[in-house]
Formats: C-alpha cells, sequence, structure tokens
C-alpha cells in the first residue's frame, strides 16, 4: 500500500487508521530520514490505540510502554543501539510475541530478531512534490 499525504495532519490521520486497525502482537517496523514525520505518525498510531497521553521519543530507554489505551504500545527506537544483545536484556520477546503493538523506529537495525511475520512503514520525501510532501509505504512482510 502506498498513500502520498501533503501535510502532518494528512500523516496523522493516516497513523491513526494503522492504530485503529493494529491487531494485539502486531509488529511494525518505521523507517525514514530524521525530520520525515515518524514522530508525527506515531502519534497518529496512538491515537487509533485510544492513548490520550503524549508519545515522546524513547530517546534514552530504547522502549516506552503506553498501557492506557485498547491494547498495550510497545515504541521502540534502536537507531542507537549498538548490538542486538541491547534487545535481549531489556527482553524484547515479552513486547514483540506478547499482547500489544510493537512499533520499532529503524527496526531495519535489527532485522536478525524481527518476526518473520511483520509490517514494514517507509516515508519518503521528494522534494519535486513539495516541502510537505509524503510518500508513506507500508508492506506486509511474511
Ligand atoms: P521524525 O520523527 O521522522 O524525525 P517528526 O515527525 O518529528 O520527524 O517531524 C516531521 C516534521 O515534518 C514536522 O515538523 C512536521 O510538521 C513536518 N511535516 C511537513 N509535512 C509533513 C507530512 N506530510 N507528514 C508528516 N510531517 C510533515
Ligand atoms: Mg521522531
Amino acid at each position: 500500500m502506498i498513500q502520498e499525504t501533503y501535510s502532518p495532519e494528512e500523516t496523522f490521520c493516516l497513523g491513526e487508521a494503522l492504530g485503529k486497525a493494529a491487531k494485539p502482537g502486531e509488529v511494525y517496523t518505521l523507517i525514514g530520514d530524521l525530520g520525515v514525520g515518524k514522530t508525527v505518525l506515531t502519534q497518529g498510531i496512538a491515537r487509533g490505540l485510544a492513548i490520550t497521553e503524549p508519545i515522546s521519543s524513547p530517546t534514552f530507554t530504547i522502549v516506552q510502554v503506553y498501557e492506557e489505551g485498547r491494547m498495550p504500545f510497545y515504541h521502540f527506537d534502536v537507531y542507537r543501539i549498538g548490538d542486538v544483545e541491547e534487545m535481549e536484556e531489556i527482553g524484547y520477546e515479552d513486547y514483540f510475541y506478547g499482547e500489544g503493538l510493537s512499533l520499532v523506529e529503524w527496526g531495519n537495525l535489527i532485522e536478525e530478531i524481527l518476526p518473520g511475520r511483520r509490517k514494514e512503514i517507509l516515508i519518503e520525501k521528494d522534494l519535486e512534490k513539495g516541502f510537505d510532501y509524503r510518500k508513506i509505504t507500508v508492506r506486509e512482510v511474511g
């Protein structure tokens, strides 16, 4: 599925639809350059899960857990981890194979421990189509 958005609000809405459709135990990876809209999309996903508290970037923690929505939301950012061992230390399997939605920013960096079945979300800019244009590709893997 390829979607094109022309504003942060549209990207948020797309995230909201993804969050509403999410099922317990799913794992999404989210890839895209700095400033492309990963946090905007993630905030939409959280809204779609009926989470009302603000979503911050899990910069110092690898994973941020939100329990108040219609299922737990496990928000990972693995951009800075040096080794998948750090994922083992935090017990990632309990999240990936648990009852919530896992969203892994920069999930491609830990490819070897990702579940075979997952959704990949890629956000890209195309400056020829305008500063606020984003191409968002959602692909089922496995
Ligand atoms: P990231 O988390 O990928 O670093 P952010 O979500 O924090 O990026 O920031 C995206 C920035 O791009 C925000 O300032 C947002 O307002 C802006 N923006 C402009 N157009 C869009 C769009 N179509 N979708 C998402 N964000 C957009
Ligand atoms: Mg971000």
